[in-house]
Formats: structure tokens, C-alpha cells, sequence
């Protein structure tokens, strides 16, 4: 099945960065303020708006609401935006809003049903989408999820490799399992890979070594979480770092070995 590039015209790595969530507007302003202030190169920015969250009584996103704040960013700098979308309702105001990018996160790649919604809601706009593995290691569902998108004419598909859930404690958060998302590169030769090292480290410590060695297995970029206050996230606090932080010990330090 044929596919177009989700990302054109730029440099290795590409970058996707923006907080875990769009807690307020002030918020969402201020990171992006601060990564036009420290220079980073940004190919997208990402904020989740609807968060599904693995058990209850945690932030859930702040809505619809969040995407006045994400066209504010690309107004004010010129960024391109993308959020989260769960079900077909989220994909029709994302599209309403002219998002510029979607994505199917990882609790909802496990679905069927619920991926082949937002396919049907997304059909027939040229909106690019980025699938994330599914939760579990299962080459085939990340695959079936690419391939409704491909199915309804969507083509501008890439994908997000963000680990997989295991049990118990280890150095990751999200085991990486580096031998699916290289599969998957088999199965769609040329398809646009990225890597989400904040939800795989599960640390600041950790992101630039995963992101690094995501490269070094040719992958083309990254999804990263920035927050101006990150211990005061509202999710995913331990995992994400200032725009200032981000910048130098990670995306400085990363090196792209091969060009493809
Ligand atoms: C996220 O990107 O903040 C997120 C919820 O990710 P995932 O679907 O990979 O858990
Ligand atoms: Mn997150």
C-alpha cells in the first residue's frame, strides 16, 4: 500500500516536542515560548488535549478547549500542531480546528473498533496521521492500525514507536523491544518513523540515550515531553524536562549517523 511522508523538507532528526498535556493556556504559551527563546528546532508541536490515562482519577485533558491554545502556538511562532486523538468525535474537532497532524495514541492502537472510527472520521481530508505501537508488543495490531488509515485514502501516515507495557521494574518505563518497530520498517519500506524516548525512559535521565539509540537504528526522529515546570506536570511529571534542559542534554547531543 502506497503512502506519502507525514514530514517534508527537513533535517534529521525530526523533532516533535511539547508538554505531555495542555494543563493551561499560560502553560502551552510559555513552552513554546521558551523553545523559540532557546532556539530548538521544532517540526511539530504536541500537546494532549484528551488523555487517556490507565486508570481513573487522574488528568483526563483538558478538551477541546486546548486547541485554541495549540492554534495560538502555531500563530505566535509558527509551529505546526498535533494532540492526541481517542474517538471519532476528538478526530472531527481536530480536523475542525485544521490541526495540522493527529495522533492514535497507544491505548487506542489496541482497538480496532476505535481506530477504524477515527479512519472513518479522518476520510476523505488530507490530515496527516502518526500511529503509536500498541500497548502491547503485537506487530500485526500497529500494523492493522496503519493499514484502516491506509484503507480509508488516508496516506500521509508515519509512525511512533513509545515501548510497550510490561510488568514489574525495570530501567524503562515502556520496554523498548527495538526488533518491533524495526519490523514494522520492513513491513512499510520508507514510512516515517519517530521515537517517543519520554514515555520509553520513563526519566529525564534516560531521554537521550534511547533517543540516540534510536537513531542509530536509523530511525528519523524524535516525540519528546517539555513542561517550563515539569515536577509541577499535571501528567507524566517525572518524564519530562525544560525546554533549556531538553536543548542541551539531549537534542545537542544527538548525532544522526546515516542519512537515508
Ligand atoms: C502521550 O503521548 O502523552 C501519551 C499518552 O502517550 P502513549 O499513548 O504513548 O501512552
Ligand atoms: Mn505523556
Amino acid at each position: 500500500m502506497k503512502f506519502k511522508p507525514v514530514f517534508e523538507n527537513v533535517t534529521r532528526p525530526i523533532q516533535v516536542l511539547g508538554p505531555c498535556s495542555a494543563e493551561t493556556e499560560q502553560q502551552v504559551m510559555e513552552t513554546a515560548r521558551q523553545l523559540a527563546e532557546n532556539d530548538v528546532k521544532v517540526d511539530l508541536f504536541r500537546a494532549g488535549i484528551w488523555k487517556p490515562r490507565t486508570r481513573p482519577n487522574s488528568f483526563e485533558g483538558i478538551g477541546a478547549e486546548g486547541l485554541e491554545w495549540l492554534k495560538k502556538v502555531r500563530d505566535e511562532f509558527g509551529y505546526k500542531i498535533t494532540t492526541e486523538v481517542a474517538n471519532k468525535d476528538h478526530a472531527f474537532e481536530a480536523v475542525k480546528a485544521k490541526v495540522d497532524v493527529v495522533w492514535i495514541g497507544a491505548r487506542t492502537t489496541v482497538n480496532p473498533f476505535a481506530v477504524q472510527e477515527i479512519a472513518d472520521a479522518l476520510k476523505g481530508t488530507d490530515i496527516p496521521v502518526l500511529v503509536k505501537n500498541p500497548i502491547n508488543p503485537d506487530l500485526k495490531l500497529w500494523m492493522g492500525g496503519i493499514e484502516r488509515l491506509l484503507n480509508v485514502g488516508l496516506d500521509r501516515v508515519g509512525v511512533i514507536h513509545r515501548g510497550f507495557s510490561k510488568f514489574g521494574k525495570s530501567v524503562f518505563r515502556n520496554s523498548p523491544q527495538w526488533q518491533i518497530p524495526l519490523a514494522l520498517k520492513q513491513e512499510f519500506p520508507g514510512i516515517q518513523i519517530l521515537c517517543d524516548a519520554s514515555h520509553i525512559a520513563g526519566n529525564r535521565e534516560n531521554l537521550y540515550s534511547v533517543s540516540q539509540a534510536a537513531l542509530n537504528l536509523n530511525f528519523d526522529g524524535v516525540m519528546l515531553e517539555t513542561h517550563p515546570t515539569p515536577d509541577d506536570a499535571w501528567s507524566d511529571a517525572a518524564q519530562q524536562v525544560t525546554p533549556a534542559d531538553l536543548k542541551k542534554n539531549v537534542l545537542d547531543k544527538l548525532i544522526v549517523r546515516k542519512e537515508t
